[in-house]
């Protein structure tokens, strides 16, 4: 395929599972749900998921009705861990499957008639407002056409007569659930992405993969931050002491330069703003409020940020504070625990910092702690290792392929939401940039995702991907 050109359609129905429209069969015990649920998905297609880590319920498969694909959900395997009234059972186990169904299959038995528990149910199930099919089995033969006359008193439409057992009258059924599923959905193509209107054509990839920027040559740019006092000098002085210094002034002078370059194993880092730093510190009044101002504008100049902290005083307002900044900026960050020498209860200590940071910056959970003594040395070795991997999460790009397959996974876990009383249809997936990774997100009214349902997936991609730390944006973008 030429880069650039209009994707055609492909024929084939790629949509995730847990994306297909719902088929829901309800009704009462033993009219025949189980019976009919394996009429429909009649084992064509593997029940068994191949994500790790998610089982599907058996009565939960995918069905191929008239060349359709449809979620088929038989409610009677719900029903033993529901309450213990008739009433009480068939309404637990369909509640939720029916609040989800795009189409509820509701099950009468032709035979017996309607019994008060079809018509208790069938005026629960018209007040849930979803599209309701009602279908009279056991109707082989001529049993079904008397109780198919009743059962338009349900006030739910004419039924669909069939015997799920001796396979009559399924053709119809099919044709009749097909009928009223919602339109399919086209495949993702690059016009509903949108990408045009993002992204210059080169950066577009095959299958709409983002081509990301190779990642820019040179030094990674550091930055030191924290409150006045946190030990930013004394650290510095530590880091030029013990690695070699490659560029930068005379001695002496070190403490006015804008950035100075170290170099580890893996190549020279540049400390930026350092000039700053000692300049903002040294003013005396206004100190607590400057300290944060003073932050934003060295991290803006780095990569990755080292937030120092005074161990022995936790974690601050002003910490916390300056962290979000960070997130804000986008920029990786390390946390480090300054002052380990003088702290007392080492192990209490690290807790309440590791909880409270948890607890109040869940938007970069897993950030990496690293504890040391910039008086002393002790420690200190641990630090640039630390950047240098918060760098490499920084950077992190995940193929759109691996991306897609996590994230169907994801939404088998946990299906999208309904907004307004419909589910969100969410399709694709793309990384749109790294440094800090940024994802996009696509899928009707995607724009109206509620903010749990983002953090989960936030959350996942952190997990999945091993990105600990990182700010990770997710972009939403809806397509018709
Ligand atoms: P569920 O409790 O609603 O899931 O009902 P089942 O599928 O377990 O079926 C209950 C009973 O009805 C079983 O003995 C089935 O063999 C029987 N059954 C199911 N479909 C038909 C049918 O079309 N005709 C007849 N005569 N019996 C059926
Ligand atoms: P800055 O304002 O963040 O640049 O902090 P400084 O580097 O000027 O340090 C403030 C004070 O904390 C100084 O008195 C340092 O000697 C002291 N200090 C810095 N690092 C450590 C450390 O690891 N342990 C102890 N006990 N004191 C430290």
């Amino acid at each position: 395929m030429k880069r650039g050109s209009r994707q055609a359609a492909p024929n084939t129905d790629t949509t995730p599972f847990a994306l297909l429209p719902v088929v829901v069969i309800a009704g009462r015990p033993n009219v025949g749900k189980s019976t009919l649920f394996n009429r429909l998905s009649g084992r064509r297609t593997a029940i068994v998921s191949d994500t790790p880590g998610v089982t599907r319920d058996r009565k939960d498969a995918e069905a191929l009705l008239r060349g359709r694909r449809v979620r088929l959900i038989d409610t009677a395997g719900l029903e033993e861990a529901a309450p213990d009234t008739l009433y009480g059972r068939m309404r637990a186990s369909s509640e939720y499957a029916v609040s989800e169904a795009d189409l509820v299959l509701f099950c009468i038995d032709a035979r017996s008639g309607i019994t008060p528990a079809d018509q208790h149910f069938a005026t629960w199930l018209r007040r849930q407002g979803r599209p309701v099919l009602l279908v009279a089995n056991k109707a082989e033969g001529k049993a079904g056409a008397a109780a198919a006359m009743e059962s338009f008193s349900l006030g739910l439409g004419a039924p669909c007569a069939i015997s799920a057992e001796h396979g009559e009258g399924l053709a119809d059924l099919m044709a009749e659930i097909v009928e009223r599923l919602p339109p399919p959905l086209a495949p993702v193509t690059r016009e509903d992405l949108g990408l045009e209107d993002m992204f210059e054509p080169e950066e577009i990839g095959e299958d709409g993969e983002v081509v990301l920027p190779p990642r820019p040559p040179g030094p990674l740019r550091l930055a030191i931050v924290g409150r006045p006092n946190a030990g930013k000098s004394t650290l510095l002085n530590r880091l030029l002491g013990e690695e070699r210094m490659i560029t930068g002034p005379e001695p002496g002078l070190t403490r006015d330069a804008v950035s100075v370059q170290l170099e580890d194993r893996l190549g020279p880092i540049e400390l930026v703003d350092t000039a700053g730093m000692r300049k903002k510190a040294r003013v005396e009044e206004a100190l607590e409020r400057m300290s944060v101002s003073a932050s934003l504008e060295a991290l803006k100049m780095a990569e990755i940020v080292v937030l120092a902290i005074d161990a022995t005083l936790g974690v601050h307002d002003q910490d916390l504070q300056i962290a979000r900044l960070i997130e804000r900026e986008g920029r990786g960050c390390v946390l480090a625990l300054n002052k380990w020498d003088a702290v007392e209860d080492r192990i209490a200590t690290r807790k309440a910092i590791s909880d409270r940071i948890e607890f109040s910056l869940s938007q970069m959970r897993g950030i990496p702690v690293v504890s040391f003594s910039a008086l002393t040395g002790a420690g200190v070795q641990k630090l640039l290792p630390a950047v240098r991997a918060a760098h490499e999460v920084w950077n992190k790009r995940i193929p759109t392929g691996a991306l897609n397959r996590w994230f169907e996974s994801a939404l088998e876990r946990h299906t999208p939401p309904l907004v307004e009383g419909r589910r969100l249809k969410l399709r694709y997936m793309t990384q749109a940039k790294a440094r800090p990774p940024t994802f996009i997100l696509f899928g009707t009214r995607a724009e109206m995702l509620p903010e749990d349902y983002q953090r989960y997936l936030v959350n996942g991609l952190r997990e999945t991907f091993d990105m600990p730390g990182t700010p990770i944006r997710l972009l939403l973008r809806g397509t018709k």
